[in-house]
């Protein structure tokens, strides 16, 4: 049987976070923005940028010093680009396509998970389709979540899911069996707690591929083996071993 696999877009694939410091230092000037590691001052950070439903998904390797009617103003300059999220980057060249060859090559089944709001032009879920396909993942299937992310890889028995934020992983790991794996970036992360959780922890997405295919290669060369490997890599039993 295929692995079944979540994948989140924003700070697995695609990089919103540039793409959102881009658009506040054209509106409010550079000294909106500095690196996350200068914290000597009080600030706002990425996860008050953006409005709430799209809060879970902001990376946080950037601090904005935006007063909330700035972060109003930002977002509805955003709101208002027409195809943002098609112009977006991805958060490391060339990982959608060698994410696609995965799956191609060992058949894996891939579904991603966003919780992008509308902006100007086609829907968000065809904004997010088009830019798959545009760095190399033909035919992609996106589901623009509105609900609990737990819910949703129980509800399509999700073997493995992606994400790059604490609340999404911690979310996934309570309401399902799926084994979740967690892209924390050099971002503070509540490591100690989320491992204990049975997340397993990686800081770049190439890394995440690694781990799949260590586990796909697991599952082929020793069928039944996947308790093992779990057990191994801290993760949570599997809901189909
Ligand atoms: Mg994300």
């Amino acid at each position: 049987m295929p692995l079944r696999i979540g994948c989140d877009l924003d700070g697995v694939l695609a990089d919103m976070e540039t793409a959102l410091v881009r658009e506040a230092e054209t509106l409010f000037g550079p000294s909106i923005s500095r690196p996350a590691a200068d914290a000597s001052a009080p600030h706002a950070s990425m996860a008050d940028l953006v409005p709430p439903e799209v809060a879970e998904d902001a990376p946080l390797q950037h601090e904005l010093h935006l007063t909330s009617k700035q972060r109003r103003k930002l977002w509805a300059h955003v709101s208002g680009i027409e195809h943002f999220w098609e112009s977006l980057d991805e958060t490391e060249p060339g990982i959608v396509a060698r994410l696609a060859a995965l799956a191609a090559e060992r058949r894996w089944e891939i579904i991603f998970l966003t919780r992008r709001p509308a902006t100007a032009g086609a829907l968000a879920q065809v904004q997010s389709q088009r830019w798959l396909e545009a760095k190399g993942f033909r035919l992609p299937s996106v589901y623009v979540v509105t609900a609990s992310r737990g819910l949703i890889a129980s509800g399509l028995t999700l073997d493995i899911v992606i994400d790059d934020t604490p609340e999404n992983c911690v979310d996934v790991a309570s309401d399902s069996r799926a084994r979740t794996i967690g892209v924390f970036r050099g971002q503070q992360a509540p490591a100690a707690a989320l491992k204990a959780m049975g997340i397993h922890l990686v800081t770049s997405t190439a890394e995440a591929l690694d781990l799949l295919v260590e586990i796909d290669t697991s599952l082929e060369q020793q069928p039944g083996a996947l308790e093992r490997v779990m057990r191994t890599l801290g993760l949570k039993q599997s809901a189909t071993a």
